[in-house]
């Protein structure tokens, strides 16, 4: 034992200082193979709602409009209709397959009706986005 107690990196030839702890010993030194910053596994990665193909900070004409049939049925600030938002976020900026689009539509349309329940209906706008609605999923 001990022959070698300065381990080289397999590529530079380089020292690699004694491992401390328990880790595995390394192969390669930092500067070839440096550290990975692992992620810490108590930390829960969320999705984010603005991951799009779009430019950031272009919103979607759909989005505005779910954001305004929610704000004249007012019920933009509840959490219904904050999922609303968020489905339709995902609806309208994320790529989906046909299937993945129509279901999060299926999704959308029943978020949609339990945040506007009980609330005045706009029908107008509420048609628009039927419209939009379709033409999404049938191009998708
Ligand atoms: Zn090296």
């Amino acid at each position: 034992m001990g022959a070698d107690l300065r381990k080289r990196c397999k590529r530079c030839l380089a020292a690699i200082p004694p491992q401390q702890g328990s880790a595995r010993p390394r192969i390669y030194c930092v500067s070839c193979r440096p550290p990975r910053n692992r992620p810490n596994p108590r930390l829960i990665d969320l999705p984010k709602p603005q991951e799009s193909s779009e430019p950031a900070g272009e919103v979607s004409p759909l989005v505005t409009t779910y954001q305004q049939v929610l704000k004249a049925a007012d019920r933009l600030a509840t959490p219904e209709g904050a999922h609303v938002m968020h489905l339709a976020e995902l609806f309208a900026n994320g790529r989906h397959t046909a299937a993945g689009a129509a279901s999060l539509s299926k999704e959308l349309r029943a978020a949609m009706e339990s945040a506007l329940r009980g609330a005045a209906r706009a029908p107008d706008a509420m048609d628009e986005l039927e419209e939009r609605r379709r033409r999404k999923t049938s191009t998708a």
